[in-house]
């Protein structure tokens, strides 16, 4: 995102309104620190930002094609990713479970959601995460445009031109067999002292038949309490598209 020098006129309505604040007033010219700017698009929407000249403007053509583009995709929820095809973050998340199917019984799906707005991450944070879940054999989630970003996926690498670039949040996804799930969290407790950013881990399994969470039960022997905070889903989405196809 730029700032067009001869249309600013310094009057900072735009400044607070960057998650990243990578937008400064000086001299009564407003200007985009581009290294902290992660291409939300916050700026440049009209109904959010109103400035009264329009000198905001995206010069999409010059990032097209380059890895600063993918900053648009991990940061903008307007955009939607060419991988997977889905807006936001470009993935369905794990814990729209009853949408997507992905996690089955016996099964748990671990995501772990790096970044937040006026934080961020970047992908070599995130390789620190992957790195270390090496040594479990992870099979990141395909549908997830992370997992595409990677140069291995065994040794939970990333593609070098990508690792610099500055993203609002990025979610990784797997699954693992539930018996694995003590040791994967205790990895993940050890990585997090290394990360240079917030994150929020996201458990998800099936309900038994008898009705008990499995992942409580198992996260309550190896003494760790998880927020009481949940998400219910209808499941809408799905039969809605089934319904419009037929
Ligand atoms: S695109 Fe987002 S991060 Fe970049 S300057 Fe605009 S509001 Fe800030
Ligand atoms: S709102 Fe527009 S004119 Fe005002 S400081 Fe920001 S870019 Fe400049």
């Amino acid at each position: 995102m730029l700032i067009d020098q001869e249309k600013c006129i310094g009057c900072g309505i735009c400044v607070s309104y960057c998650p990243m604040e990578a937008i400064s007033v000086a001299d009564k010219k407003a200007s985009i620190n581009q290294e902290m700017c992660v291409e939300c698009g916050t700026c440049i929407r009209p109904r959010v930002v109103r400035c009264p000249t329009k000198a905001i403007y995206e010069p999409y053509e010059q990032i097209k094609g380059t890895p600063r583009e993918v900053r648009r995709f991990f940061s903008d929820p307007a955009t939607t990713h060419g991988v997977t095809g889905v807006p936001g973050r470009g993935t369905e998340e794990v814990k729209t479970n009853d949408v997507t199917g992905r996690v089955c019984r016996g099964e748990i799906g671990i995501a772990i959601e790096l970044g937040r707005p006026c934080v961020g991450t970047t992908f070599a944070e995130v390789e620190k995460v992957t790195m270390a879940l090496a040594k479990h054999h992870v099979d990141y989630e395909e549908c997830n445009p992370l997992t595409h970003l990677m140069a291995d996926r065994v040794k939970g690498t990333f593609k070098e031109e990508y690792k610099q670039e500055n993203v609002l949040s990025a979610i990784v996804e797997f699954n693992g067999k539930l018996e694995q799930m003590a040791e994967l969290l205790e990895t993940i407790k050890e990585t997090a002292k290394k990360l240079d950013t917030v994150f929020s881990l996201d458990l998800i399994c099936c309900f038994e038949e008898d009705g008990s969470i499995p992942v409580l039960t198992e996260l309550e022997r190896i003494g760790m309490k998880p927020r009481a905070n949940a998400k219910v889903n209808l499941g809408m989405g799905r039969p809605y598209k089934i319904i419009r196809e037929a």
